[in-house]
């Protein structure tokens, strides 16, 4: 019996109890951070002046000289083996999407007594060199060395990953090739965060403000993800070469009811749920909230936020002991976009803001006039970002996983607009026209002059199907993919708001002999006049709304391919060097790496889906077909009527014959794909035009198979299965 495997796996999972975690006796104060060092480490254990210079290096980006780093080195390691470290790795982003580590003990010979020492010295610290030739590069690498580095990046605490048999430092690093280009995630968004800052301060000495002395942006990542039953999961090779299921029928109840949504959450996943949340504050992630997400199955987890760049690591960690967490609890985690066809997929909401070192929050709607036009002039500056670079904004959430949600009527639509909520387009529009808004009494609406309504910060007042919203006093990005790192659409957001900023102190610059007031006033209308088009409070999922975006100019790219091609047009490549955050080279290799990951995700599920029709589906549905006809056969001997039977035997037949013929055709289109000589995008189009395509039409028939299949035979856990049971 084929279903031998997947009867045994429920039997299981239904004797299964939640795996326990130390309870009881949590002490969050005490839990949170231990395994993290950081500068607040660092001062405590080395000498003052020490660290003071150490703090003068990382201010001006100078590197570290040999004896300081040295000193460093030896306190980590000492805090590190005190905790049971064996190990060191320097942990990078490189532009796979994923973090990567290599290993190494600290292990050394002692030649002059005998025995071993453990020993890290300032240069392993410092800087590692990964072989750098299997990473993607896009090109970058191909004249030159096939090697990079990595280098420390102090601003990121390191820490130790706990294992049950042992533990390993982690040093948070960036990763370049040897002529200095970027190889990965991180250094992209440092340096976007650095054009950012600039942009800002810039704009507030502008308006006056001669206290603010940095600007930061802030990021909150609300984290969706799917848990499966590991023991059904692993029946399942689509869930386990491409984190989604290539094939399933319709379960007879899939999410009609909402009773998922918040409702209370499983015993084992609770449990699976508290021993995340205790790893992750070990490791100073301030994990915060938890609960039932809209479809079976799908949970949320979401941080406080913090500084951007340390908010992406802790995001990257935070996916990684998702997935470590769940096999200790006997779960599979999917953070894949859409790992069943027909229930809602998981979006990744990137929770934005810019904060100061005065303490603000630079899109918090303010008391005084001058706060209320600082305000104003950062809402204009991210509206005219928005507008303008809308394309590039797509094409950093750009994959194939994120194209199964974006636009699939329950994901923002992959028409990029902004939803800013009734009063504050009430006072937009005041601005333009230069009255007051209808609620509010008398009074030309001048900036700098009139003071602003209140602002509601109800959570029932906002827009869930905006892909970019604005919630009281941060913007939420909400077309971000849930597997994916967070660095990339927030460099892309801090580079473009950079940009804003600068136009607008530029603008005002010009006009300073107006007052500036006055000036201030005329910029910001002309940029409202101007991008207003991209403001929308209605419903982002509805037709109409489609057809009105087309209206207005708004571009719609509902594929990533497209999106991804936009992202090396000149405007943007200039954009990005000359904020000094992507050399044209590196925009060109992002671009390059992003297509190419496309046709890789493509071309494996395409040859899942082969693989599993031709050997796993196929015969089960022949099984059935044989034995229905040979029930047939010998019924037909006692001339008794069949008719009915037969006409269903047929129809299997048919179906059955249809199956093969797709994938005749799915292998076919699949090996001209394979074996393309164009270039990276025209071979992602292809896997877009073609392969996907005939995937759906052999998931088509095989789910309708699954239907006709005798139970015994189906091999694979059906979506009932794999949605309700744990
Ligand atoms: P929601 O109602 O959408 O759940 P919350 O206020 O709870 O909104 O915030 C969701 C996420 O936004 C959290 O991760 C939170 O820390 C983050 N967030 C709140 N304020 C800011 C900010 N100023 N900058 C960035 N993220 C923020
Ligand atoms: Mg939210």
């Amino acid at each position: 019996m084929s279903s031998a495997a997947r009867v045994a796996a429920i039997q299981l999972i239904a004797r299964k109890s939640p795996v326990a975690v130390e309870a009881g006796s949590v002490n969050i104060p005490e839990m949170f951070g231990v395994n993290v060092f950081g500068l607040e480490q660092i001062r405590e254990r080395l000498p003052k002046a020490a660290y003071e210079s150490l703090q003068r290096c990382m201010e001006r980006g100078e590197s570290l000289d040999v004896q300081l780093a040295d000193l460093v080195a030896n306190e980590m390691k000492l805090w590190a083996v005190e905790r049971g470290a064996t190990h060191f790795t320097h942990w990078f982003q490189p532009m796979t999407g994923a973090t990567a580590e290599k290993h190494d003990s600290f292990v050394d010979v002692d030649f002059a007594n005998g025995g071993v020492l453990m020993d890290f010295s300032g240069k392993a610290l410092v800087k590692g060199e990964p072989d750098a030739s299997s990473f993607p590069s896009g090109g970058l690498r191909a004249t030159f060395e096939a090697r990079g580095y990595t280098a420390w990046d102090p601003t990121s605490p390191a820490f130790i990953r706990e294992t049950r048999s042992g533990a390993t430092l982690c040093i948070p690093t960036a990763f370049c090739s040897w002529t200095g280009e970027a190889l990965d995630e991180k250094t992209p968004l440092l340096r976007s965060a650095e054009a950012l800052n600039k942009a800002a301060l810039k704009i507030l000495r502008v308006l006056g403000d001669e206290r603010i002395g940095h600007v930061y942006p802030t990021l909150g990542c609300e984290q969706e993800y799917f848990l499966i039953d590991r023991d059904l999961q692993v029946l399942r090779p689509d869930l386990v070469a491409t984190g989604r299921t290539l094939f399933g029928a319709k379960p007879p109840k899939g999410q009609e009811l909402e009773d998922h949504y918040f409702g209370s959450i499983p015993r084992r996943v609770l449990s699976f749920m508290q021993d995340t949340e205790q790893e992750l504050w070990k490791l100073g992630v301030p994990v915060k909230t938890r609960h039932n997400e809209v479809a079976p199955s799908q949970y949320e987890l979401a941080p406080i936020f913090e500084r951007t760049t340390v908010a992406s690591d802790h995001n990257m960690l935070t996916m990684e002991v998702l997935k470590q967490v769940a096999q200790r609890h006997g779960f599979h985690c999917t953070l894949h976009e859409k790992p069943y066809a027909g229930i809602n997929g998981s979006g990744k909401h990137n929770n934005w803001a810019m904060s100061t070192d005065t303490g603000e929050n630079l899109l918090e709607p303010g008391s005084s006039p001058e706060q209320n036009m600082r305000f104003i002039v950062m809402m204009a500056a991210v509206l005219r970002a928005v507008d303008l670079y809308a394309d590039i904004l797509r094409a950093s959430i750009g994959t194939a996983g994120n194209d199964h949600r974006l636009g699939a009527n329950e994901a923002p639509p992959a028409i990029l607009s902004v939803y800013l909520g009734e009063q504050l387009t009430e006072v937009m529009e005041g601005l333009i026209s230069g009255t007051s808004g209808a609620s509010r009494k008398g009074g030309t609406m001048q900036l700098g002059v009139t003071s602003m309504p209140t602002l509601p910060r109800d959570a029932t007042d906002r827009n869930r199907t905006s892909p970019f919203a604005f919630t009281g006093n941060k913007f939420e990005f909400r077309a971000v993919g849930s597997s994916q790192s967070p660095s990339k659409p927030m460099t892309v957001l801090n580079t473009i708001v950079a940009d804003s900023l600068e136009h607008i102190a530029d603008e005002v610059a010009k006009r300073k002999d107006q007052g500036l007031e006055s000036a201030v006033n005329d910029v910001i209308v002309e940029i409202f006049k101007t991008h207003q088009r991209v403001v929308f409070n209605g419903n982002g999922y509805s037709q109409e709304w489609h057809k009105e975006a087309a209206g207005r100019g708004l571009p719609n790219v509902p594929n990533a391919v497209d999106a991804l091609a936009n992202f090396g047009a000149e405007k943007n490549v200039k954009l990005f060097d000359r904020l000094g955050v992507l050399s044209p080279k590196e925009s060109e290799s992002r671009m390059n790496i992003q297509l190419e990951a496309y046709s890789k995700a493509i071309a494996i599920e395409g040859q899942s889906a082969l693989s599993i029709a031709r050997t796993m589906l196929l015969p089960a549905a022949q099984k059935t077909q044989r034995d229905v006809a040979d029930s047939l056969s010998a019924t037909k001997v006692h001339g008794l009527a069949i008719d009915r039977q037969s006409e269903r035997l047929g129809d299997m037949t048919r179906r059955i014959e249809d199956f093969v013929h797709c994938i005749d055709e799915l292998a076919e289109v699949f090996d001209k794909c394979e074996n393309h000589d164009g270039s990276e995008f025209e071979q992602a189009c292809s896997y877009r035009d073609e392969v996907i395509p005939a995937m759906n039409r052999l998931r088509e028939q095989a789910d309708h198979l699954e239907t006709l299949t005798d139970d015994d035979y189906w091999p694979l856990p059906k979506y009932r299965e794999l949605l309700f049971l744990h």
